[in-house]
């Protein structure tokens, strides 16, 4: 065991404060981490305010972790010291359901085993990346390619994932025009891979606050849905419409944004359930869907695509110190796109 020193939650909706925490020994098949970089996901803050069912305190968050790996179990054999890796949402699986087998391990039968606020298959609670070093089987690691600066990686981890793989299983591409509702963490790495794959890309936001931005980062439109003249412009204009935002939308005003057989998929998550009048869906045969990050072996596909690319996040990269606020600032939608912690400020 190795103690080290981390900023954890002790109770839900309390201040993160630092703290340490013990990390296992390495096992056969791990591979010890030396954070450098972790990002702020909405998600760790709904966890952390417990928004989303109860939760494990205390409790380090962070599945967008970067860093080196500074020591491997003698079974280990995709990595070696020194390589730059990433780890994101999970960090096991049962790998043996039909899910894991298709490397569709997010979607384990028997669930994954979240980064942190969640108990391994090993019966201990797991830490997230607000850490110094983290501990993960090498099945779980990603490698992270020279390419990508790592404080800029660190948010593809969760926030490029969610968006590439819905992305790449409703063929966004040539010819395709898709839609990115909120121009946030997620919704600006959802424009810039839509756009790297070649679709037609549309932002829609609240408000034309963020439009020069969203212009620049591969967005070839953007329209403000405070604007009901919008809803008829755009009426029946998309194939795709990934929404990213995790408030209430109104689903059937969206879903008449769709052509026939056009999809709208949301990979953000409201606490609160939602209501849909299904006839928004009956006419011109629409689907509505959800999607969850991505596999260990698409996550990896992600990295390579994002690296080929140039595709980085946009991240206000913070100490440590900083962490509560950056939370407050999250929640009010005040951040250009990602805060990135500084882990050797912990
Ligand atoms: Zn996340
Ligand atoms: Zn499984």
């Amino acid at each position: 065991m190795t103690t080290v020193a981390a900023y954890a939650a002790p109770a839900a909706k309390a201040p993160l404060e630092r703290t340490t925490i013990e990390r296992r020994a390495v096992r056969e098949f791990d591979v010890l981490i030396d954070i450098e970089f972790a990002g702020i996901c909405h998600s760790d803050i709904h966890q952390a305010q417990e928004g989303w069912g109860k939760a494990i305190f205390p409790m380090v968050p962070g599945h967008e972790i970067a860093g080196v790996v500074s020591e491997v179990g003698p079974g280990v054999t995709k990595y070696q010291v020194g390589d730059r890796v990433g780890v994101g949402c999970m960090v096991d699986s049962c790998r043996v359901c039909e899910n894991c087998l298709k490397g569709l391990e997010q979607y384990c039968l028997d669930g994954n085993t979240g980064t942190y606020n969640a108990i391994g298959r090993d019966g201990e609670p797991t830490y997230g990346g607000y850490s110094q070093k983290v501990v993960v089987d090498e099945n779980f690691v990603v490698r992270i390619p020279d390419g990508i600066p790592l404080d800029v990686a660190a948010p593809l981890l969760c926030a490029g994932i969610t968006t590439y793989s819905p992305l790449r299983h409703w063929n966004a591409g040539p010819g395709k025009k898709v839609a990115v509702v909120g121009f946030g963490g997620l919704g600006h790495l959802g424009v810039k891979i839509a756009h790297a794959l070649g679709a037609e890309v549309t932002v829609l936001s609240q408000s034309l606050r963020k439009q020069d931005d969203g212009l620049k980062l591969g967005a070839d439109h953007y329209y403000a849905t405070s604007d009901p003249k919008t809803f008829e412009e755009l009426r029946g204009t998309f194939d795709l419409i990934l929404s990213t935002v995790s408030a209430p939308l109104d689903l059937g005003a969206f879903l008449s944004l769709l052509r026939t057989d056009g999809a709208l998929v949301n990979v953000g998550a409201p606490e609160e359930p939602v209501s849909l009048n299904l006839f928004s869906v009956i006419g011109g045969r629409k689907t509505l869907a959800g999607s969850g990050i991505g596999g260990i072996q698409e996550t990896q596909e992600m990295l390579d695509f994002c690296a080929e690319h140039g595709i980085g996040a946009e991240i206000e990269l913070i100490s440590a110190s900083e962490i509560n606020e950056a939370y407050d600032r999250v929640q009010s939608s005040d951040v250009r796109y990602r805060f990135v912690i500084d882990t050797a400020t912990i």
